[in-house]
């Protein structure tokens, strides 16, 4: 396939935008060459800038779980956008999706909308840490949770793929409020939560991380998690930004049956919009302003078009849940295939799933945590990447990132990628 126009594009961008890109993986520095520029996309394909067809596997990274330019979304937005794009003053269908998004996932009482799943994240440790009357978090190497400077410590996805996980510009005051342990490792938890006794506001963890790849917690872990905040008084903070609405419609803590404090979205509850959330019971939510004294705000938070867009995209989930159940067929089958090709290749590698979410990683070790997943080896990653692309097919360009299935995908579109596969030399 040809990438002329792509990269003459980015050249351009480059003069203009720091790396050309406006979120660093979009740049592939992970894997070498430039990056596609996007032209159109419409359920599983994307359209790029030179006329080429790409199988779409990062689905806008999750939120696009239905493909892309999904009719009923399209409508919404285009609808409420003849009456105006912003307001900044309270509309009825806030309280629409608010609604409908808490009597879709368990245990949540209130919800509120932000911009993006960073902000989401931001505002629930700002939360627990003003209901709580504690400064310190946990979180687990390998995890991202948005980029606000509590976050960038030891963080996965971008920041780890460009190998400043501690990004210079967070104090030493900021770090020093956030620990980290490796997941799925309960006995350093424990320790942790030893040492720092009645000083730990939360812990915050992705239930299922997608940002080393996708790794899935053990059952022990995670149990044992939500128990130790229940007995430290710690808020258990589920970040189910790329969980929430993909696993379920409850999400992680429906699938992994297991009650968070405060949970986080984004993603998928945007409809592709700029959304985020974050969501508890009530007595911890009316801890935020203007009916408590933690602060938070935002003027497009709300906004009527991302309103709409996720209305209608959680609109279609709650009536047709088989959707979840389709996703993660297909996403056995292509787990299924690319294992298949890839033994036949002698080529050690490691397959994690979980629902709609996976990720190959080029190791002979279970992936389980950060440590394991770094592991993996880049080089034979960039082959298989870049042998995929020239065939076609779009993966996320690292892999730390985990893939999203979208239920545009046809089984037509699977074998396609499983047959170009077979084509290269890894
Ligand atoms: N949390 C998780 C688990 C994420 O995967 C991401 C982004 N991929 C974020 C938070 C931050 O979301 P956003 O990029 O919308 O700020």
């Amino acid at each position: 396939m040809i990438y002329q126009r792509s990269s003459a594009l980015f050249a351009e961008a480059k003069k203009y935008i720091p790396g050309g890109v406006n979120s660093p993986v979009r740049a592939f520095k992970a894997v070498g060459g430039d990056p596609i520029f996007v032209k159109k996309a419409k359920g599983a394909y994307l359209f790029d800038e030179d006329g080429n067809k790409l199988i779409d596997y990062i689905a806008s990274w999750g939120p696009l779980i239905l493909g892309h330019a999904y009719e009923p979304v399209i409508k919404a937005v285009v609808e409420k956008a003849q009456n105006g794009t912003s307001f900044g003053m309270p509309t009825e269908i806030e309280t629409e999706l608010a609604k409908l998004a808490i009597s879709m996932v368990p245990n949540m009482d209130k919800i509120r909308f932000v911009n993006s799943g960073t902000e989401a994240c931001m505002s629930a440790v700002r939360l627990a840490r003003g209901y709580t009357g504690k400064d310190k978090i946990i979180k687990f190497a390998g995890c991202y949770h948005g980029h606000s400077d509590s976050f960038l410590i030891q963080a996965g996805s971008g920041a780890v793929t460009f190998g400043s996980p501690n990004s210079p510009g967070v104090t030493q005051g900021t770090a020093k409020d956030t620990l980290l342990a490796a997941y799925n490792d309960l006995a350093g938890v424990k320790e942790l939560v030893q040492a720092n006794k009645g000083e730990l506001a939360a812990i915050i963890i992705e239930p299922i991380a997608g940002n080393m790849g996708c790794i899935v917690p053990t059952d022990e872990f995670i149990k044992g998690l939500r128990e130790i905040c229940t007995q430290e008084n710690i808020l258990l903070i589920f970040d189910e930004v790329m969980t929430g609405f993909r696993l379920g419609k409850g999400g992680a803590q429906e699938v992994l049956n297991i009650k968070a404090d405060i949970v986080t979205y984004g993603k998928v509850i945007g409809g592709g919009l700029p959304v985020g959330a974050f969501a508890a019971r009530t007595e911890i939510m009316d801890y935020l302003a203007p009916d408590g004294p933690v602060y938070q705000a935002g003027t497009l938070s709300g906004n009527p078009l991302a309103m709409s867009a996720g209305l209608a995209m959680l609109t279609e989930l709650n009536n047709a849940p088989e959707v979840f159940k389709s996703l993660a067929e297909k996403t056995a089958y292509l787990h299924k295939g690319i294992g298949k090709v890839l033994t036949e290749k002698n080529v050690p590698h490691q397959i994690n799933r979980f629902g709609s979410m996976i990720s190959v990683h080029f190791t002979d070790e279970p992936v389980v945590d950060f440590a394991s997943s770094a592991k993996g080896d880049n080089d034979t990653f960039k082959k298989y990447f870049h042998g995929l692309l020239e065939r076609g097919i779009y993966l996320p360009p690292s892999a730390f990132e985990s893939y999203f299935l979208n239920d545009a995908l046809s089984y037509e579109d699977l074998d396609a990628t499983i047959n170009a596969l077979k084509e290269i030399d890894l």
